[in-house]
């Protein structure tokens, strides 16, 4: 173990100097900050609620450490919740005590624990280059365990059992701590015990997924108590942002390191738990005082970052909630702008006027990246992206931007094959995705085929159908897929581009890849690919489409001054902008129905708590709004503003609504509602115009024939010509037809090959 416990510097030599108190990070705190930031020994408990200075105040605490000489750089751990708030942090402290600052242990939770697991790999039976495992090898891995159980992977789809493994690794549950009760009768009771045989093909492959950093340690830590000690030695002094959204593995893992010194600071806010449904345990915050009987508590309750009107719409907002501690907070800025709520006729409106206000701010000199639109769920951002684009607004999103994303570049590429036969890279991407049995060998010989005969992939695929260098199944595989492409592309100029997205991805079944897929992004995908067929709804044919997204992608906006941001709420959480837009504040959208539908009231409570988050990242300008009719998911509704927006008290707000619509603060709207959906005929443009096929090329990879071998077609055989193939070995020639051969081999028997496959010995 190379833990120096050592290093540590004597702390009663070097105590806190009255000095520090004019230390830069110590200036403009105000009392109860300074508190926090002074209290360096002992468990430490700041809660509290938005914009109070709570990361502020771990940044100032960090640096008032070192520059004290509570404790050395190497002594400290602070995690904060994303990578992208690690770095922030690294470089604010960073300015405040210099390169010391790369000694200390800063970063996630997980990429704390990878490169402690690294250092003790071998106490579980790892290697210190274990790979940590992607989501497709973990359920490939599932699959296999699950085949050989003799388990139905159609009634246990394996991300289902991924998703509970991965819910109790959040638990800190190893696979032995998994009673019946907990274990149920999911793969037919089985469930601990697949998961017992997951963790060891784990260790055999020298693996690890991403639950398991904190597990192992969690093990580590409980049987190897001089690892431990060295551990909680050297890092005398933690620190914890966001602490409302810690799982219990993380919160054991804290637990474990901090229970000699106590040294625990922790910051966070429950009215900002919005992690719930990934484990996160509201409740770690709530009992930190039992946890730590002898904990300081501290309480911030001035916000710093948004003006009167905002902040009391926030106040308001979240008051609504019931499971809460309950906080005060004021601004001593000025009242400001009220916050805006405009609603508006649809979503295309909603965007519009969204963007034009973004132009006559930006008009104004307002700095393009001090404005964010935040989004309840990452389908949301295709409108403001396409319109954004079409006017040349820079704009950036945080996590992928709409037509990057995997789900929509592998519908696309199903869409290009059934438009452009000819599009090779569209071919590669789908062929088998979802999974149709075609491997690696298979597809090499179709590939190859292809180069030597100078034909698109499709074409060699259809080719190769008629001979039997593909083995039975994948040959069969490959039939059905090739028959299903022509008859989309029989399609194509008859049925509606939109409606034909729906097929092709429906009987590909590519939809019901993500349908079965347990994995908490999967209701994302889909809601994703559902929007793509509303973007698609809007052309008249496929051809328009597909030329409008060529046109899209390209339009890469080169470094700018500025961007607007665009991420969901989610993303946003711990940041701050000067204007923010909330869109789509509907019911059914926001709060979202599913998970109103999954979690009820508790559901509801995390809806408004990402309300909450929302509000709270304007400093200066908020901008709510909803549309009376949206299309969601491909249907048009006509929506009733989301109960939050009445929730709003109307002295802080200012309202511009569109002809015959209201906020509704008069009654309430019911979960649920009123069955407000109506079908899409009518509607949709692309419905009722009569299609026809598009002539646009669309960028598609352009064959390279000076590249391809030149052995090709026919090839010079005839009949009785003595041949060697690669698979089959020798044989006869007994008849040509094109550049397929029918040859008797002397082992193989009668086979159909194509030509470029043989050679004269
Ligand atoms: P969140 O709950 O959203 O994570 P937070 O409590 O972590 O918020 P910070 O991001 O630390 O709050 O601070 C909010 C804003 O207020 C920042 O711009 C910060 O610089 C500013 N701020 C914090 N404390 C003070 C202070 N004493 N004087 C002036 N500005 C302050
Ligand atoms: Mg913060």
């Amino acid at each position: 173990m190379d833990i120096d416990s050592n290093q540590q510097i004597d702390k009663a030599a070097t105590a806190p100097q009255a000095s520090d108190h004019q230390a830069v990070w110590l200036q403009g705190l105000n009392a109860p900050q300074l508190e926090a930031v002074t209290t360096l020994d002992g468990p430490l408990l700041v809660l509290s609620g938005a914009g109070t200075g709570k990361t502020r105040v771990l940044t100032s605490r960090l640096a008032q450490l070192v520059a004290s000489r509570t404790a050395a750089p190497w002594n400290i751990l602070a995690v904060t919740f994303t990578n992208k708030a690690a770095r922030e942090m690294k470089a604010r402290v960073g300015q405040l005590v210099g390169p010391m600052v790369e000694q200390v242990m800063l970063g996630t939770f997980h990429s704390i624990a990878a490169r402690m697991l690294r250092t003790h790999a071998e106490l579980v039976g790892l290697r210190s280059d274990f790979t940590i495992l992607d989501t497709d090898d973990q359920l490939r891995l599932l699959k296999q365990l699950m085949e050989a159980d003799g388990l139905d992977i159609k009634r246990w789809p394996p991300r289902q059992i991924a998703f509970h493994i991965g819910r109790w690794k959040d638990r800190g549950l190893t696979p032995d701590k998994i009673t019946r009760a907990e274990a149920g009768d999911i793969a037919n009771g089985k469930i601990a015990d697949l998961y017992r045989q997951y963790q060891e093909r784990l260790i055999t492959l020298n693996a690890a997924d991403f639950g398991d950093l904190l597990l192992h340690m969690l093990v580590i830590f409980n049987k190897h108590h001089d690892v431990l000690a060295g551990y909680q030695a050297r890092l005398t002094h933690i620190m914890v942002d966001e602490y409302q959204d810690t799982n219990i593995a993380q919160y054991l893992w804290l637990r474990l390191l901090s229970s000699k010194h106590h040294n625990l600071c922790c910051v966070g806010d429950d009215d900002q738990s919005i992690y719930g449904w990934r484990g996160a345990e509201v409740g770690n915050i709530l009992k930190f005082s039992t946890d730590f009987p002898e904990a300081v508590t501290v309480r911030l309750e001035e916000n710093y970052r948004s003006t009167g009107h905002i902040l009391a719409a926030a106040s308001a907002l979240i008051s609504n909630n019931e499971t809460r501690l309950g906080k005060t907070l004021y601004t001593s800025d000025d009242l400001g702008q009220k916050v805006h709520i405009s609603g508006y006729w649809d979503g295309q409106e909603e965007a519009r006027s969204l963007s034009s206000q973004i132009e006559s701010l930006m008009k104004r000199d307002h700095d393009l990246n001090e404005i964010a639109v935040l989004v309840r769920a990452g389908f949301q951002t295709r409108e403001f992206e396409e319109r954004f684009i079409a006017i040349g607004l820079p704009y950036r999103v945080v996590g992928t931007r709409f037509y990057e994303r995997a789900e929509i570049r592998d519908a696309m590429a199903y869409l290009r094959l059934v438009y452009q036969p000819a599009d090779d890279l569209a071919f590669e991407r789908i062929i088998n995705t979802p999974k149709r049995g075609l491997g690696d060998a298979s597809l090499q010989i179709i590939y190859a085929y292809a180069r030597a005969a100078e034909k698109p992939y499709f074409a060699a695929a259809s080719d190769l159908l008629d001979s039997d260098e593909l083995k039975t199944a994948a040959r069969r595989q490959l039939g059905q897929f090739v028959i299903q492409v022509e008859r989309w592309r029989d399609q194509l100029g008859i049925m509606p581009p939109g409606d034909l997205a729906r097929i092709i991805l429906d009987e590909s079944g590519y939809t019901e890849m993500w349908q079965t897929h347990k994995s908490a992004d999967a209701p994302g995908r889909l809601e994703n690919l559902k929007e793509l067929v509303v973007a698609i709804d809007d052309f008249d044919t496929l051809g328009s489409f597909l030329e409008h997204i060529a046109l899209v992608m390209d339009n890469d906006t080169s470094p700018t001054e500025g961007e607007v941001t665009l991420m969901t709420l989610h993303a946003a959480k711990g940041l701050e902008f000067e204007t923010v837009f909330l869109p789509g504040w509907e019911e059914g959208v926001f709060p979202s129905q599913r998970t109103l539908e999954e979690n009820g009231g508790a559901g509801l409570e995390e809806e408004r708590r990402l309300g909450y988050v929302g509000i709270t990242r304007a400093r200066r300008n908020l901008y709510i709004s909803f549309a009376a009719n949206r299309r969601v998911h491909g249907l048009w509704q006509s929506s009733v503003p989301s109960r939050f927006v009445a929730e709003l008290p109307s002295e802080h707000v200012d309202e511009d609504m569109a002809q015959g619509l209201s906020i509704g603060r008069a009654e309430p709207v019911m979960i649920g509602g009123a069955d407000t959906r109506v079908g899409k005929a009518g509607y949709g443009p692309g419905w009722q115009r009569m299609a026809r096929a598009g002539h646009a090329q669309i960028a598609s990879p352009a064959r390279d024939a000076g590249g391809y071998a030149e052995t090709s077609s026919g090839g010079g055989f005839q009949i009785g010509d003595r041949v060697f193939h690669q698979k089959f070995g020798m044989g006869d020639v007994r008849s040509v037809e094109g550049d397929k051969l029918d040859i008797a081999f002397d082992k193989a028997g009668r086979k159909k090959v194509v030509s470029s496959f043989v050679s004269k010995p």
